[in-house]
């Protein structure tokens, strides 16, 4: 479980990404965080794993107070997905998804292994694709790898940044499909940043909708839809009753 209880972050030039936000998710949750831009929807994902540190507020993973962590040690249970340069083009598609087992110091053996179910996972031939570049794959094909890195190591928790925001609409909901299908395998806890009202609806278990550092309402996207909080809900989902 993850819990922000009134966290905020106030950056050095005085912006308020942030503004007093508590909510909880229970493990196994899929969250979505939508907003328009700048409501601190990436700020709010990059403080859970210490990426940015909060100015004021607890935030406890699993009961535990982040600050009280080792942030390295933090990073090796949370899975982190972003939107393109997720992937070190020098790399082959084996050594981007082996990077945290290794650390981890696992042998060679059971990384090879690891990589090879894990390709299967997120649907791509290992024998195609284990020994290619980034830049040999296509936009989905890479964001699949992306997913596929960030449960390397069986992490509890996964950050994703609008995953597949540069993704063409038809990849994008074969993607949505099989994030969903892996989830009710995986049940992972998953916050999921998108600017896509419909993603938001189709992917998430509840939905976290912010504006201006605030967070203004999280509810199941059935409560959303027919009980939001106030006008500016109810416009930013409006389109979708
Ligand atoms: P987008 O949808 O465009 O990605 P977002 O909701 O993810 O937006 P954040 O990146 O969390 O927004 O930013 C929230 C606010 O904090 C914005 O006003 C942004 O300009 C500000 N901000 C983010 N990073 C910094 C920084 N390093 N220094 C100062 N202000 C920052
Ligand atoms: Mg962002």
């Amino acid at each position: 479980m993850i819990k922000f209880d009134n966290v905020s972050k106030i950056f050095g030039d005085g912006t308020k990404g942030v503004d007093s936000v508590s909510f909880e998710i229970p493990a196994g949750e899929f969250l979505v965080l939508i907003g328009p831009s700048g409501s601190g929807k990436s700020t709010t994902m990059k403080m859970i794993n210490q990426m940015i540190p909060a100015t004021h507020g607890t935030i406890t993973v699993d009961g535990k107070d982040i600050k009280d962590l080792n942030a390295a040690q933090l990073r090796r249970n949370i899975g982190y997905v972003i939107q393109q340069i997720g992937l070190f083009p020098h790399y082959t598609i084996e050594k981007n998804i082996a990077i945290v087992p290794q650390l981890k110091g696992w042998d060679k053996q059971k990384i090879k292994e690891r990589v090879t179910e894990l390709l299967q996972l997120v649907g791509l031939d290992p024998d195609t694709f284990r020994d290619r570049y980034p830049k040999e794959l296509s936009g989905g094909q890479q964001q699949r790898v992306g997913v596929a890195r960030a449960l390397a190591s069986d992490p509890d928790i996964i950050l994703m940044d609008e995953p597949f925001g540069a993704l063409d609409p038809i990849t994008r909901e074969q993607l949505q499909e099989e994030l969903l299908s892996l989830q009710q395998k995986l049940r992972k806890t998953i916050v999921f940043v998108t600017h896509d009202m419909d993603e938001a609806l189709r992917m998430g278990d509840r939905i976290a909708i912010m504006k201006d550092g605030k967070l203004l309402q999280l509810d199941t996207p059935e409560v959303l839809l027919h009980d939001p909080a106030d006008g500016f809900v109810e416009e930013f989902i409006g389109k979708h009753q």
